[in-house]
C-alpha cells in the first residue's frame, strides 16, 4: 500500500515549521536505529481517522529578500506539485495577500493538483475572520482558517486534505507489477542502471497514468513479466544552495520509496560507502519495504581475492541496521551482473510478503526459549506465551508476554535471528509488536 504525500507550500514565518510538528507531533522520532533521517524535519507520518500520510515540508531556508522569497516558493511549488497527492498552500492572515502568494497560487493552479488554501494565524474566528475572505481573491477555492498555535480549525483541515485522497482500492494498488525504487546520491549511476535495463530489453511500455509523477516511471519487461522502476534521478534541480538540493533530493527520495515495494539503494563503489548513503538506505528501511544494496560502478575498481569481502564488509559496518538486505555488485556500464537485479527484486517481494503458519512460528519460539533463557529482573521472567504473523509487507509479528518491560530489545532479536534462520526472509525487515496478557 503506498501512503498519500502532503507537502506543506509556503512564505517563511506562515508558520508552516508549527503546523508541520503539530501534526507530526511525536510521531518523528519512532525509530531510534536509523542514523541521520529522523533528526530532519523534512517529512514525518501522519495518522488522521485512520489515514496514514507522509507530510512534507518543501521550505527550509530562510531567505532575506523578496526575490530570493519569490524564487524559493515556486521552487517549493514545484516539489510539492512533482511528489504530492494534495499540496497545503499556508498563508497568514496577520501578514493578508501579498503578491508572492499570488503567483504561486497561479503555479499550483495550473498543476491541476489538489490544492487547499489554508490561512493561518487566525487565532480567533470571530476577530479574523473577516480578513480570511480576502484570500479568495487567489482563486484557488475556500480558505481554510486555522491556528497552528492555538490548534484551532485543525481537524477540520485535516478532514478536507483526506477527501482528496484516491479511495482505498486505488489503480496502484489493483497493479501487482512489481514497482522498484531506485535511489541514491547524484551521479552514483542510478539513471545510467535504468538505461541499461531498457537497452537489455529494447521493450518500453509507457506508462499513460493520471498523476503526473507517474510520468517518471519506467516500465520494462522482463522475462515476460513487467516491473515498474520509479527513478529519483529522473527529475533534476538545479539550485545553488547545498541544503536546498539535499531536502529535495531527500523528498525525492522518500515520495519514490513510498510508492515502491523494492528499493534498490545505489552506492558508488569508487567513492566507497558514505553517511549520505546510510541516510539515504535508513528511509528505505524506516519503511519496511524491501531493500537490495547495490555497488555499482564495480567495473572501476581493481580488484583481488579479498576485495568482495573486504568491501561487504564495509557495506554491513556503515548500514549495520539493515543486516537482511542483500549485496549486489554491478556495473551499469558493462551491465554486469544487472540481470540478476529482476531474480533478488522477485525474490525481496516474495519474502515481503511470506506468511509463516502461527503453529510453526510457536514451535520455532519455544525452541528458542529452551535454548536461550528469557531474561529476568528483580526475580520476574520474562515468559513469552504465544506469537503470531499479523501483516505482511514487512512481515509484522505480534509476540504476547507476561511483562512487556521484561522484554529485552536483545531479546526480540534473538528471537528474530531464530525466525531468519527457519525462513530467511532476505531483503526485508521484520517487526515485532510485543504485548501483555495478563
Ligand atoms: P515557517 O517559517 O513558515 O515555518 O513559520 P514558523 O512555523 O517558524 O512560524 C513563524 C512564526 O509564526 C513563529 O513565531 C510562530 O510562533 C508564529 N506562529 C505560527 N503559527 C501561529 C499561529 O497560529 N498564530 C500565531 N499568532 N502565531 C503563529
Ligand atoms: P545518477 O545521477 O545516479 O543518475 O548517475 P548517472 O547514471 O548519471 O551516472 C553518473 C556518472 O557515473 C556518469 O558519468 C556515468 O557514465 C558514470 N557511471 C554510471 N555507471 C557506471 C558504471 O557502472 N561504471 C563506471 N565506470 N561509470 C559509471
Amino acid at each position: 500500500m503506498s501512503k498519500p504525500v502532503v507537502a506543506i507550500v509556503g512564505r517563511p514565518n506562515v508558520g508552516k515549521s508549527t503546523l508541520f510538528n503539530l501534526l507530526a507531533g511525536e510521531m518523528i522520532s519512532i525509530v531510534k536505529d536509523t542514523p541521520g533521517v529522523t533528526r530532519d524535519r523534512i517529512y514525518a507520518e501522519v495518522n488522521w481517522l485512520d489515514r496514514d500520510f507522509t507530510l512534507i515540508d518543501t521550505g527550509g531556508i530562510e531567505p532575506d529578500s523578496n526575490d530570493i522569497i519569490l524564487s524559493q516558493m515556486r521552487e517549493q511549488a514545484q516539489i510539492a506539485i512533482d511528489t504530492a497527492d494534495v499540496i497545503l498552500f499556508i498563508a497568514d492572515v496577520r501578514q493578508g495577500l501579498v503578491d508572492s502568494d499570488a503567483k504561486v497560487a497561479d503555479m499550483l493552479r495550473r498543476s491541476k493538483k489538489p490544492v487547499l488554501l489554508v490561512v493561518n494565524k487566525v487565532d480567533s474566528f470571530s476577530k479574523f475572520m473577516p480578513d480570511v475572505y480576502e484570500f479568495y481573491n487567489l482563486g484557488i477555492g475556500d480558505p481554510l482558517p486555522i491556528s497552528a498555535a492555538s490548534r484551532l480549525g485543525i481537524g477540520d483541515m485535516l478532514d478536507a486534505v483526506i477527501a482528496h485522497f484516491p479511495a482505498n482500492e486505488t489503480e496502484e494498488e489493483d497493479d501487482d507489477r512489481p514497482r522498484v525504487a531506485i535511489v541514491g546520491k547524484p551521479n552514483v549511476g542510478k539513471s545510467s542502471i535504468i538505461n541499461k535495463l531498457l537497452g537489455e530489453e529494447r521493450v518500453i511500455v509507457s506508462d499513460i497514468a493520471g498523476t503526473t509523477r507517474d510520468a517518471i516511471d519506467t516500465t520494462i519487461k522482463h522475462d515476460g513479466k513487467e516491473y515498474v522502476f520509479i527513478d529519483t534521478a529522473g527529475l533534476r534541480r538545479k539550485s545553488k544552495i547545498k541544503e536546498e538540493l539535499e531536502r529535495y533530493s531527500i523528498i525525492r527520495t522518500v515520495t519514490a520509496v513510498e510508492r515502491a515495494d523494492v528499493v534498490l539503494v545505489v552506492i558508488d563503489a569508487v567513492e566507497g560507502i558514505t553517511e549520505q548513503d546510510a541516510k539515504i538506505a535508513g528511509i528505505a528501511h524506516e519503511r519496511g519495504k524491501g531493500v537490495i544494496i547495490v555497488v555499482n560502478k564495480w567495473d572501476a575498481i581493481e580488484k583481488n581475492n579479498k576485495t568482495v569481502k573486504e568491501y561487504e564488509h564495509e557495506v554491513r559496518r556503515v548500514l549495520s541496521f539493515m543486516p537482511y538486505a542483500e549485496i549486489m555488485f554491478v556495473s551499469a556500464s558493462t551491465g554486469q551482473r544487472l540481470i540478476k537485479l529482476y531474480d533478488m527484486i522477485d525474490i525481496v517481494i516474495a519474502n515481503q510478503n511470506m506468511r509463516i503458519a502461527t503453529g510453526v512460528l510457536n514451535e520455532i519460539m519455544a525452541e528458542a526459549v529452551a535454548m536461550q533463557q528469557p531474561p529476568s529482573d528483580k526475580g520476574k521472567r520474562l515468559k513469552l506465551y504465544y506469537i503470531t504473523q499479523v501483516a505482511v509487507k514487512p512481515p509484522t509479528f505480534v509476540i504476547f508476554v507476561n511483562d512487556k518491560e521484561l522484554m529485552h530489545f536483545s531479546y526480540t532479536r534473538y528471537l528474530e535471528n531464530k525466525i531468519r534462520e527457519a525462513f530467511g526472509f532476505k531483503g526485508t525487515s521484520l517487526k515485532f509488536f510485543i504485548r501483555e496478557r495478563k
